[in-house]
């Protein structure tokens, strides 16, 4: 008997409501498309959101990272501690002020940075912590800001994948230094590109300003100045509408995910010998579900099988030391052994929004085929 046809499932895929598509035809027809009400709007449900902190948009979250590095200060000759088990943006925005960034290895329980191997990291030269909330499992804020305090360090964090995470009851944005988030179209919520920064005061938010656009001051009279260099990376309102409409379901798009990953966790095949995620029920936001392959088993044939399934597995992410950009600058295999471990084997599995508990036993049943008929 033939399977029914099932459609392909890709491993994440936005929700985007009608009504977010009418804001947008809305936005498109007013006359004034680029940044306005939208990002203001956008920006100011954001503060609200996370207790009054001011919070600015940009036009990615890489944007609002290389701008909070900017505005901690930091340039050449200091270093900034973080993950090499994160998407590559996070170690080259260090790069791209002139800083060092200066990897330690993660803790293979959470797949966050070891803090252990952060705190013996520290030098005279280091200035921030930049951890990662990898798939929206929170770093340990209670250590991160014990040890940014003991050394008189800035945090930046990116919080690109853990909108709606919590840390021991608060959520991630509404404490702490500055916070990142992305709003990328895989994310949790999306403005299809764009991010945001939440800042600590009005001096931080009116810097971000300036280095988002230009290094422009406008005055009342009409006139303006340019007194630091900033670059060009202004949100537009189509991305805030997109934004607003999101934000106002990121909760239930979370909590739908949450649901989802119980579902993986109950029927995910328990003898193929796969390591599953941190099951994490109270403080992530579930952004991904990455199980790591079994040792010794081929990812491109295992993608390829799940593929002919009908479903789409991602990789995030490879150790990123290991890029070329990072080995040319004398970072090696096995400097690093628990990120590059857990970098090879992970596969990222369909979760988003919009799926059901028939799609997750679709591919955990999938996952058994493919295992045992040695497919992978
Ligand atoms: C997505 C992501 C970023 C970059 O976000 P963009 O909005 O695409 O610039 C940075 N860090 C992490 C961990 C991410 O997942």
């Amino acid at each position: 008997m033939d399977a029914p046809f099932l459609p392909f499932l890709p491993f994440t895929r936005p929700s985007i409501d009608e009504e977010t598509i009418a804001a947008v035809a809305d936005v498109l027809r007013s006359g004034w498309i680029t940044t306005g009400p939208r990002c203001r709007e956008l920006e100011a449900a954001l503060a609200a959101r996370y207790g009054g902190r001011p919070v600015r948009l940009a036009n990615s979250a890489t944007a609002a990272l290389e701008i909070a590095l900017r505005i901690a200060g930091i340039g050449p000759g200091d270093e900034v501690i973080t993950t090499p088990l994160s998407w590559v943006a996070t170690a080259n925005v260090i790069l791209e002020v002139g800083a060092t960034p200066v990897f330690v290895d993660v803790d293979p329980a959470t797949r966050n940075i070891d803090l252990d191997l952060a705190a013996a990291a520290v030098t005279p030269r280091t200035r921030a912590l930049l951890p990662v909330d990898l798939a929206g499992v929170p770093a340990d804020r209670d250590r991160i800001q014990a040890l940014a305090a003991q050394h008189g360090l800035r945090v930046i964090e990116d919080a690109a994948q853990s909108m709606g995470a919590h840390w021991r009851g608060r959520e991630i944005g509404s404490f702490g230094d500055l916070v990142s988030f992305s709003f990328h179209a895989n994310k949790n919520m999306t403005s299809i590109e764009g991010g945001c920064l939440v800042l600590n005061d009005e001096a931080e938010a009116r810097l971000f300003e300036k280095l988002r656009l230009q290094g422009v001051t406008r005055h009342a009279d009409g006139g303006m100045d340019v007194d630091v260099l900033g670059g060009k990376c202004n949100l537009t309102d189509v991305a805030a509408a997109v934004g607003l409409g999101q934000l106002r379901q990121v909760d239930a798009f979370n909590a739908r995910r949450r649901r989802l990953a119980q579902r993986y966790f109950e029927c995910f095949p328990p003898t193929l010998g796969f390591e599953l995620p941190p099951a994490d029920f109270e403080q992530s936001n579930w952004h991904m579900f990455q199980p790591l392959l079994p040792r010794g088993t081929d990812r491109g044939r295992f993608i390829e099988a799940m593929r002919a399934e009908g479903i789409g597995v991602g990789v995030h992410y490879p150790a990123l030391h290991l890029f070329t950009l990072y080995r040319a600058r004398g970072h090696f295999d096995g400097q690093f052994p628990h990120a590059e471990d857990i970098g090879r084997r992970t596969v990222t599995l369909p979760l988003f929004a919009a799926m059901n508990d028939a799609d997750v036993e679709r591919v955990c049943a999938a996952v058994a085929r493919v295992m045992q008929e040695g497919g992978a």
